[in-house]
């Protein structure tokens, strides 16, 4: 075993190459196969020292994993999170690839991450790390090589900063190495909301698939961040009743639903969810347990678990996060028949806009956002249809069947291209 196979105990990691095992499996992968597609393709380690405003010096651990390029240049998100590691940055590298291979995009998968907590650093901070972050990660990276996106405590401005930083190192202005920039620097119109309009437009298809009508229908979203909470104000746009949202600091409950647009005032004005009039606070834990039809993880990795699993009253679980789900909770849930929306579905509306936008970008051209829209249901609704036929055919869950024919995809791409030398 390679020192990157040895991943007991490593969280989402485990999780990642027991789905990727049973796709193996369930092909007829060869091991020699196998342990390419298990292994990242280039991890990068850096230390990335920041001046602090106090004249002071910290330092903190970057990463950034690229897992598989066998179908076109490196692309993932950039987490800032105190408890980013190696391993979780490979595991999101490596949902990255199956991701980016079911959706079709010509990607392949990474991910990076600084193990550090945003709410505790100065906008000029921010900007000083994100920079000497980029300028460390640099030669890897690049419009053709490996292309950042928000995730996680960074958002359009920290892609506004790594164009710049990229873009005075290479000599000129190079819009299409990251995505998920401001539209007036060359985003794309839709991209802020791209990620929770595939949510909501999976979880409408779910909820079908189920018998259940949107506008009778509730829904619990944890995490109210760019991707919770558009999330939950597209579903009560589609008339689904949201009733309880949480974020880091609390969550709340409102059994008649919440009213959307005086819960984002009243989060933007105070910073959470929490204390929002017309709502109770509840204990955090509970949203996963409440009685609803529909349960939106848009937070972070492993809150489903083998403790949390038998509690949940959802029938359906729509993966906004990626990685919510532990593998010993994901069989809890098959085995009580609750339709889970795997995450490398569900949340790929955001790849999938970053694709058009990197599109847009290299062609000097913007396009309408019902434009984007409407490619991206397309895009969408072809997922949706290969891993449901897929699954049916096979007899397997969404996630199974969404892995299979991801991994399927990218052993095509190895195949062909062959083993170099
Ligand atoms: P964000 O930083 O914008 O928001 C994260 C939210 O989760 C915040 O409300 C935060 O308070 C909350 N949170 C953090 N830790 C929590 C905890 N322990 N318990 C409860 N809530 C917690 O991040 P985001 O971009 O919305 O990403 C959320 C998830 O969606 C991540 O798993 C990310 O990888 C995934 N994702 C994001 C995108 C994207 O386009 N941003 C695309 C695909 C997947």
């Amino acid at each position: 075993m390679t020192e990157q196979e040895v991943t007991h105990g490593a969280g989402p990691l485990d999780d990642a190459h027991a789905q990727l095992a049973e796709a193996a499996a369930h092909l007829g992968l060869s091991e020699g196969t196998h342990r390419m597609l298990a292994a990242s393709r280039r991890e990068l380690m850096v230390a990335v020292p920041l001046k602090r405003d106090d004249g002071s010096i910290a330092v903190y651990k970057g990463y950034r994993v690229q897992h598989n390029y066998s179908r076109g240049p490196a692309k993932g998100g950039l987490r800032y999170a105190p408890g980013v590691d190696l391993n979780e940055v490979r595991a999101l590298a490596m949902w990255m690839t199956w991701k980016c291979a079911l959706l079709d995009v010509p990607y392949g998968g990474a991910k990076g991450g600084i193990a550090i907590d945003p709410r505790e650093h100065s906008q000029p901070e921010l900007e000083r790390i994100t920079r000497r972050y980029t300028s460390e990660i640099l030669p890897i990276i690049g419009p053709t090589v490996d292309i950042p996106a928000p995730d996680i405590g960074t958002d359009e401005q920290t892609m506004a900063w790594i164009m710049d930083t990229y873009s005075v190192a290479v000599g000129h202005t190079v819009p299409g190495v990251v995505t998920g920039k401001p539209v007036s620097l060359g985003g794309s119109l839709g991209r802020a909301l791209a990620t929770s309009r595939g949510v909501t437009h999976v979880a409408v298809l779910a909820m079908r698939t189920r018998g259940i009508e949107p506008t009778r229908a509730t829904a619990a979203v944890q995490g109210f961040g760019k991707v919770g909470h558009g999330a939950a104000q597209l579903l009560a746009e589609h008339g689904v009743r949201v009733v309880a949202v949480s974020d880091i600091d609390g969550a709340i409950y409102a059994p008649g639903g919440l009213d959307m647009a005086a819960l984002t005032a009243h989060a933007s004005s105070t910073g959470s969810v929490r204390d929002f009039a017309g709502s109770e606070n509840i204990d955090p834990a509970d949203l996963l347990s409440l009685d609803v039809d529909v349960l939106v993880p848009a937070a972070v990795e492993g809150v489903l678990t083998a403790d949390t699993a038998p509690l949940v009253k959802a029938s359906i679980i729509v993966e906004g996060a990626n990685g919510p789900t532990t593998k010993a909770g994901d069989g809890i849930l098959a085995d009580r028949g609750i339709l889970v929306v795997p995450d490398i579905l569900a949340n790929a509306g955001g790849v999938v806009v970053s694709y058009f936008e990197w599109v847009q970008a290299n062609q000097a051209w913007q396009w309408s956002e019902d434009d984007v829209n409407a490619r991206l249901a397309d895009k969408m609704d072809k997922a949706w249809q290969d891993v449901t036929a897929y699954s049916i055919e096979h007899a397997m869950t969404l996630r199974q069947a969404a892995t299979a024919l991801a991994v399927r995809r990218v052993t095509d791409a190895h195949r062909l291209r062959g083993l170099y030398p």
